[in-house]
């Protein structure tokens, strides 16, 4: 097809192609082909004026060959005049204003570099801060726009002659790198032990001390981690001591063999762990078990790979699977600075690992992991932003909108010219320190997008901290229902058009304020971006405590078995707790709102099945404990609901339960047969919607379908069905913003 195209050509190449080496591959290629002209960046993307014999070779290439961290949208071409005949082909300085400089994502060590710093004759050898044109930090070190040295925090290293050589260089892998660097000129590392700094190699030093058991925090791209020997039970119950993190699971690095001697790897798995983006990956246990202690009761770890040069030479160094969790305080933003690390971090790690390159923005570890239906991400993270992803169609020509996302997992997200720009995972706004980086970041991202909203979108939640916000931005404030915005966020993330006509969307999740006053989260909605009417739900039942129901599943049993006549059982099972204090604030209505969650249904019945009267050490701690005993019962028969009207009655189900407990059956046959019943409960009602007419496809969204085993379940059950699910956007309330984005913006398309 291009072979008619032989004349000159203007080749337009859009995507993410700048900062990622995609001009000197341009030059690259155009010179093997022997071609003349020049390649550009101006402000939609890449820009090549060419002419020769090899055009459709060349072409061919371009988008085979590209580089790794690019990806390229559209190749676009057209006829072109030379004004005057070109002899090479050149690199042209960047052209035009208002450039919509793309900046991509931190990117995980390339091969190239990690075996340059493993190899005694380059002068990179052993160097903790190498990176090239594929590789390195790009977003945690950037200050302002446009992308150059300038504007990082390399802008204090001054570049020796032979970086300058190679930053120079088409033909070199380091051509404009801006992060370029050697032990001549860039940053340095250092350990600092008791306030002072050890002499001598300092990776040596903090191997050794790992592999003694000590406790380090360790400056990374995104933010400082506090490493521990993975392998030593007693380093492990020290940092979770110190940390007062009793259960919640730690992330752990190491090389792929060493993974694999630890976990089951499947090839798309190794894929994942791989990606640039370096994500940690959730991978089931096999081969030699590791402490308990990691993951207490997990089936999984999650695991990384060393995704920096001084990440590689520690792992190196150290020779075992090593801890890497965030070192922050409770509940706060993980540390960036050398001085906030020493200040925070002195009663958690006994030793530093520190350099003097800054860490501009704050940027957590993403997490993801490989179901048998594809990609599924549970926190955006560091590798995966600033990436935009497209709109749907009938959303081209939308108004620019702003909308600030949920409040226990925040995130914002930002749309324009037809684009999202989802951020990562920004945490608990409850915390002042994290609602300050969320207003930070909200000021950090517009700047980066150039963003100017017409109107903002929230949680039509009150008093929620982010909903607060979006009404001090002095613009149009829309209001949309916590689950709805699930909803949207699914049929975003699918392409779902704007005007593709009404979805079921199965929204089970934690909590949400639903417009008659109650609290959602076990929802059928039927209806599109605009508007949804709520078909079917759980019967509610009381939260009594109202945050306290949250932390203590065993509040949520009582009053399940209470509305199934099993007060007698509730009383046996949980003997030591003020249950008729519960039951009487219950039936006054004090502080026990009415909610229709499913993910408190399924604390419900993790307290059941063994979670007992313990309290949650961290958010979904008990549903990971259902998920995780069901496992051992695949195909358990589903346990019934009863469908009235527009309600969906767990009584028959906890009436089962219960006669399942009296006879003795495995808690992991009870956890799986609750996880296939609510399947089964919702997908036929889901069935009827679309057999009847009503919806065009079934949409299943909600921090419940992080539950692998569960999204499986109603996928089965929906069998022949248009089914959407997440994949890149978290079907928790990480994505969130970027459903009430769409709903925004599609109000507003309608009201125009
Ligand atoms: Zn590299
Ligand atoms: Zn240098
Ligand atoms: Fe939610």
């Amino acid at each position: 097809m291009h072979g008619a195209l032989s004349g000159p050509l203007a080749i337009r190449v859009r995507g993410q192609v700048q900062g990622v080496g995609f001009r000197p591959f341009v030059w690259q290629l155009a010179t093997r082909f022997g071609l003349r002209g020049e390649v550009l960046n101006d402000p939609e993307g890449v820009l090549i004026h060419v002419t020769g014999d090899a055009l459709p070779a060349f072409l061919d290439a371009l988008p085979k060959e590209a580089p790794p961290l690019a990806r390229i949208d559209a190749i676009e071409s057209a006829a072109h005049v030379f004004a005057t005949e070109p002899v090479a082909f050149t690199i042209a300085p960047s052209r035009g204003v208002g450039a919509e400089t793309r900046v991509t994502p931190d990117a995980a060590t390339c091969p190239a570099c990690a075996a340059e710093i493993r190899d005694p004759t380059q002068r990179r050898f052993g160097y903790a801060f190498t990176n090239c044109t594929h590789c390195g930090p790009r977003l945690s070190i950037l200050s302002g726009l446009p992308y150059d040295r300038a504007r990082t925090a390399m802008a204090d290293f001054v570049m020796c002659p032979d970086c300058a050589r190679e930053y120079a260089d088409p033909a070199d892998r380091r051509f404009h790198a801006q992060p370029i660097a050697c032990p001549a000129c860039g940053p340095r590392l250092w350990l600092e032990q008791d306030g002072r700094e050890r002499l001598g190699d300092p990776v040596a030093h903090a191997a050794t001390l790992l592999r003694d058991g000590a406790i380090l925090a360790v400056k990374g791209l995104g933010g400082v981690h506090l490493a521990c020997d993975a392998t030593n039970p007693e380093a492990i119950a020290t940092l979770r001591a110190r940390k007062r993190r009793p259960t919640k699971p730690f992330a752990l690095m190491a090389p792929l063999a060493t993974i694999r001697a630890h976990a089951e790897v499947r090839p798309e798995e190794e894929a994942l762990l791989s990606d640039p983006a370096a994500p940690v990956v959730l991978l089931t246990k096999a081969g030699t078990p590791l402490p308990d202690g990691l993951a207490p009761g997990q089936p999984t770890l999650g695991w990384m790979l060393p995704y920096t040069p001084l990440h590689h030479l520690l792992l190196d160094a150290v020779d075992r699977p090593l801890v890497m969790t965030s070192g922050n305080l409770s509940g706060e933003p993980q540390v960036i600075a050398n001085d906030e690390t020493r200040a925070k971090l002195s009663a958690f790690a006994d030793a530093f690992l520190l350099h003097d390159r800054d860490i501009l923005r704050r940027l957590d570890d993403g997490v993801e992991r490989w179901t048998p239906h594809g990609p599924m991400t549970l926190r955006r993270g560091r590798g995966r932003v600033p990436t935009t992803q497209p709109l749907p169609p009938g959303f081209e020509s939308a108004p620019p909108v702003t909308a600030y996302g949920g409040h226990l997992k925040s995130a914002i997200c930002l749309t324009k010219n037809g684009q999202a720009l989802l951020s990562h995972h920004l945490g608990d706004l409850d915390d002042a320190l994290t609602f300050e980086e969320f207003l930070k970041a909200d000021a950090d991202y517009a700047a980066l997008f150039d963003h100017r909203p017409h109107a903002v979108a929230c949680d039509l939640h009150p008093d929620a901290r982010a909903s607060l916000h979006a009404r001090s931005r002095g613009l149009p404030v829309i209001e949309v229902q916590h689950h709805h915005a699930h909803l949207a966020a699914c049929l975003g993330e699918n392409l779902w058009p704007r005007r593709g006509g009404p979805v079921a969307g199965i929204v089970l999740d934690g909590l949400g304020l639903g417009p008659d006053g109650t609290v959602w989260g076990g929802e059928l909605l039927v209806g599109d971006y605009a508007d949804v009417t709520r078909a079917a739900h759980l019967a509610p039942a009381p939260l009594p405590g109202g945050d306290a129901a949250q932390r203590e599943p065993w509040r949520n049993a009582v009053m399940r078995l209470d509305q199934a006549g099993l007060s007698d059982l509730a009383d046996r099972l949980f003997p030591d707790r003020p249950r008729d204090l519960l039951r009487r604030a219950a039936r006054a209505g004090v502080n026990a709102p009415l909610s229709s969650s499913a993910g408190r249904l399924f604390d419900a019945v993790a307290a059941l099945v063994g979670f007992g009267d313990a309290a949650q050490s961290f958010e979904g701690e008990a549903a990971m404990r259902v998920e995780a005993l069901a496992l051992t019962a695949p195909d358990a028969e589903p346990y019934p609901f009863a469908q009235d009207g527009p309600v969906i009655d767990p009584v028959p189900l906890i009436q089962a339960i219960a006669a399942d407990l009296a006879a003795g059956t495995p808690p992991g046959h009870i956890a799986a047969r609750f996880q296939s019943g609510l399947a089964q409960a919702f997908c036929r009602r889901a069935r009827i919607e679309v057999e009847q007419g009503r919806a065009r496809a079934v949409a299943l969204t909600g921090g419940c379908f992080q539950n692998a085993t569960l999204l499986d379940l109603c996928l089965r059950e929906l069998d022949g069905l248009p089914v959407l699910i997440h994949r890149r956007v978290p079907a928790n309330d990480g994505g969130l913003a970027l459903g009430q984005a769409l709903v925004g913006a599609a109000r507003l398309a309608e009201s125009a």
